[in-house]
């Protein structure tokens, strides 16, 4: 498994990884990929399966366009996205990368397929370009979940090559919870560290910190704006900021409950989510829609758990937590569009509570049986957001997620580490009911929540 720490904590932008981040770097990387783009006379976008069905309340649309404009979801400044967007609006044409102007009719060349959905993966989309001279370069790429993205042949590829470790040039390949604990039983090693030895490889520890680092940071800045921040989110339900207030009623109240700390947990991942929903800055962890899980949990264990070293314990949590995504995403998904919510939230629960396991001391085992808890009383959860956007339910389910993530880590470290259920059992189970799952559950807004609450938003799409 090729998999890095970087490619599950990814630096973006919200509304979601898998309808704005991904598409926003596909656009973006179709172009790289075509020559003589100097010769350009009309560039085509066309939206298959979920993407075409939510996208709209994802904000797939602006991703694409900007994607198209050469930005990345990294570097653009979130307050000069409508901007942008404005002038393409008023003009009709954009420059491709930044430099090569074309005319773009967002009727004719943005196109939606609600009804169709291409063989790879609900989150489909083709891009075609048509030069002058009569040539043309088309790509198919499908976004499969937390910023992830990968062309038809890409997906195939990894499809049969993922199963084979020995090839591996890492010093601790895995594809399993099962070989992972089995490296750590050999060399005596922690997660942690085996996955920094990984990691290593690629970089020297001193970058790995580094990026680490800036990940927490960009974590606890997303948290921090989102408590101060308070009005409407975008998109026509009319959802009220909640973090805020409530965050600023917690500090002044005179009463002190014995669920104080849960309630500001919560509150920490709705701020997150609410800057997600408001189209802001946040990390994939590993999506957009669950971003708020882990970054609550880092801020209740640097805070409430008062560590000794909290920055070597933050980095051991975001690197055993990130070995938890890698499994769920190479045996199961962490995409909502293929296997519902449990595969977003359930998979950000079960990464968060391994994380606090392992900074608060854990053995491997007790890591794997908090991985095993988080996800397994998640099984099943549908993606169901209303109006299709993602607000309700998605920003409270992080306060839940984080909840349950801490209580799943309490489990674990007063266990001796046994348990009946392994997390390999458990992704497979995932899996399978997501396989099974309606697709009307799966990031559609045709079922659920979606359909029984009745929106002016929803009523018009
Ligand atoms: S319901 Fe869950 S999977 Fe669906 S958009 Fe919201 S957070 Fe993502």
């Amino acid at each position: 498994m090729d998999m890095r720490v970087f490619d599950l904590f990814k630096i973006g932008v919200g509304p979601s990884s898998s309808h704005t981040v991904g598409p926003m770097l596909a656009a973006r990387r179709f172009l790289l990929e075509c020559p003589e783009l100097f010769k350009v006379s009309k560039v085509q976008v066309a939206l298959y399966g979920s993407l075409a069905l939510t996208g709209h309340g994802h904000a797939t649309d602006k991703a694409v366009l900007l994607g198209l404009m050469g930005e990345t979801p990294q570097d653009v400044i979130p307050d000069t996205i409508e901007d942008k967007l404005t002038a393409l609006a008023s003009s009709g044409s954009m420059n491709l990368l930044g430099e090569y102007p074309v005319k773009f009719d967002m009727m004719d060349d943005l196109l939606w397929h609600k009804q169709e959905v291409l063989p790879g993966h609900p989150n489909g989309m083709r891009f075609t370009l048509t030069r002058n001279d009569g040539t043309s370069c088309d790509q198919v790429f499908y976004s499969t979940g937390g910023g992830f993205i990968s062309t038809e042949a890409e997906l195939l590829q990894s499809a049969s090559t993922d199963n084979d470790n020995t090839t591996s040039s890492l010093p601790f390949p895995f594809g399993t919870m099962a070989e992972l604990l089995a490296h750590g039983q050999r060399s005596g090693l922690s997660i942690a560290t085996m996955l920094r030895a990984n990691e290593v490889t690629h970089c020297s520890d001193a970058e790995l910190d580094t990026g680490v680092d800036k990940i927490w940071a960009v974590m606890k800045g997303c948290i921090s704006r989102g408590l101060q921040i308070s009005g409407e989110l975008p998109g026509g339900l009319h959802v009220k900021r909640r973090a805020a207030k409530l965050w600023r009623s917690a500090n002044e109240s005179a009463d002190v409950l014995p669920h104080d700390g849960m309630h500001k947990v919560s509150l920490y991942a709705m701020a997150v989510n609410e800057e997600n929903a408001a189209g802001g800055r946040v990390v994939t962890a590993p999506t957009n829609g669950a971003a708020g899980i882990i970054p609550a949990v880092l801020r209740y264990y640097a805070e409430d758990c008062k560590p000794s070293n909290p920055e070597v314990g933050i980095r051991n949590f975001l690197l055993v937590a990130s070995a938890i995504g890698m499994l769920c995403k190479k045996n199961a998904s962490i995409s909502g569009a293929e296997i519902g919510c449990q595969g977003e939230v359930g998979v950000a629960c079960a990464m968060a509570a391994a994380g606090l396991t392992a900074a608060l001391g854990g053995t491997n085992e007790q890591i794997e049986s908090a991985a095993e808890i988080g996800i397994e009383h998640h099984l099943g959860m549908t993606c169901d957001p209303i109006g299709g956007l993602v607000q309700i339910p998605c920003i409270e389910r992080n306060g839940m997620g984080a909840v349950k993530a801490i209580t799943a880590a309490s489990l674990a470290l007063r266990s001796d580490g046994t348990h009946h259920v392994s997390l390999d059992q458990v992704i497979e189970t995932m899996r399978q009911t997501g396989a099974d799952m309606q697709t009307k559950y799966k990031e559609t807004s045709l079922g659920g929540l979606a359909v029984h609450v009745i929106t002016v938003n929803h009523a018009a799409c």
